[in-house]
């Protein structure tokens, strides 16, 4: 039976709940039936370009075909075995990420970003506890950062409008501002900005006992929190205090990984070694659903013990499919074989160069980016920094869509600041799709008044 696509929305909005909206929902949303490349169709024909990847995840774009067919290849010769025992895809793939990582990491297998990063939390508390080090079960993480939606996950993120509802969530997680570039202080340069925020963490510590504290927990970039790009030296001044304290740094590469913003890895944009690195969402191109949690060999052989409580009492069953990790392996495959991270390094470099008259409007605070990672601050006054009122953001990101760009949104809504305009494409993007996205955020944009005052 053929149906209308009026009538799939009205079921649409009778069965999908979807995320981040109530019921029923009101708004109507797009409904995506197919795509290819960078671009996107809905079920009415029109077409996008898909400048957030899904939701910063289908780095090698859309219609790979070949992803598809090590699905399949994987799923006729053996579809699943449970990662209690092994199979020959899971420890492929740890060979490989170990090549990216440059490093030799022993990898937990899990189905999604939040997963990861409970897994990284878990694991955390029980290496300092049989180091020697009990009391050690503390996480520092940073305000505005997004780490993921299930308990632990959610107490990890610093965003209080994510949490209120669902609090108390697990103790123990503490939060320090994150490096906010913009609004860097004046008598500041970026390196003292740098070190001062990374004292922040360093004071906390301090204040909390040392030998309470087993982790600290950061994004290289704070991506869902309003693309904050840190001092250059801030990551390596948080490494060298984390090393001080006997403090571990798990590094979140879930949006920050795969080439996202020009090096395989965030992290090595900043030349640091993380103790542990998860990572989900670009690891297959989304094209099925796989996280890692990637711990040094120091801390994997402190669970080498035989002991029934010195093992890591963690299971569940779709971890490590052996689909999703045949899928993972081809995608890493594409991206070396196309150099996605180095285009995405290029192709980066040249998208903000493109979009720095942007700054010219009196709407635009900041233009910034690293890789195809770009945020676009909007604010309502220049000199104060005052973000953008809520009706002014989204009428430029529905400007943007009636243009057929989809754009994000992102920031921190309880601290005001939802108010900067993300950019993530795919790192397969063409150069005639990236000249549509400066065009089009230029012609979206004279569309905004000059001033607030016109907007409210
Ligand atoms: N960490 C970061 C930095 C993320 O952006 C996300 C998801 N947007 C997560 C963790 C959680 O991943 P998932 O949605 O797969 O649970």
């Amino acid at each position: 039976m053929i149906q209308s696509a009026r009538e799939w929305l009205e079921k649409d909005r009778r069965y999908v709940w979807h995320a981040m909206s109530g019921y029923p929902s009101g708004a109507s949303t797009l409904v995506i039936e197919q795509g290819d490349g960078a671009w996107i169709t809905d079920i009415e024909g029109n077409r996008y370009l898909d400048g957030m990847s899904g939701l910063w995840c289908v780095n090698v774009g859309y219609g790979r075909e070949e992803l598809a067919r090590a699905a399949y290849e994987q799923l006729v010769k053996m579809p699943f075995y449970p990662l209690t025992r092994g199979h020959l895809p899971a420890i492929e793939l740890g060979e490989k990420l170990n090549e990216w990582l440059a490093g030799e990491y022993a990898f937990f297998y899990s189905n999604s970003g939040s997963e990861a990063n409970e897994i990284a939390f878990k694991v955390a508390r029980q290496f300092h506890q049989q180091n020697g080090e009990p009391e050690r079960w503390k996480f520092v993480s940073r305000y505005r950062a997004y780490h993921g939606q299930t308990m632990g996950a959610l107490a990890a993120t610093g965003q209080a409008q994510r949490k209120y509802r669902y609090e108390p969530l697990a103790p123990g997680f503490l939060h320090v501002p994150p490096p906010d570039s913009y609004r860097r202080p004046d008598e500041l340069d970026p390196e003292a900005y740098g070190r001062e925020c990374a004292r922040d963490i360093e004071r906390l510590i301090q204040w909390e006992l040392p030998e309470t504290v087993a982790a600290v927990i950061l994004e290289p970039i704070i991506t869902g929190g309003g693309i904050l790009i840190p001092p250059d030296n801030y990551l390596p001044a948080v490494k060298e205090i984390c090393e001080r304290y006997g403090v571990l740094l798990i590094v979140d590469e879930v949006i920050c990984g795969f080439g996202r913003i020009g090096t395989r890895f965030g992290h090595q944009s900043y030349g640091i070694e993380p103790d542990i690195v998860t990572m989900a969402k670009g690891i297959t191109s989304a094209y099925s659903p796989l996280s890692a949690t990637a711990v040094s060999q120091r801390i994997y052989e402190a669970f080498a013990g035989s002991g029934e409580y010195e093992r890591l009492r963690h299971v569940n069953t779709f971890g490590g499919h052996p689909a999703s990790c045949a899928v993972a392996i081809r995608n890493m495959q594409i991206m070396e074989d196309e150099e996605l991270p180095e285009r995405s390094a290029e192709l980066g470099e040249r998208l903000l160069k493109d979009l720095s008259e942007l700054g010219e409007h009196p709407q635009v605070g900041d233009v910034r980016g690293k890789g195809l990672l770009v945020g676009i601050e909007l604010v309502s006054e220049k000199q104060s920094k005052r973000p953008a009122s809520p009706q002014t953001v989204a009428a430029f990101v529905s400007g943007c869509q009636k243009r057929g760009l989809i754009v994000g949104k992102n920031g921190d809504t309880a601290a005001g600041y939802n108010n900067v305009v993300t950019l993530a494409p795919p790192l397969s993007l063409t150069e005639g799709d990236l000249e549509f996205i400066g065009e089009t955020l230029k012609r979206s944009l004279e569309d905004l008044p000059e001033s607030a005052e016109e907007s409210e």
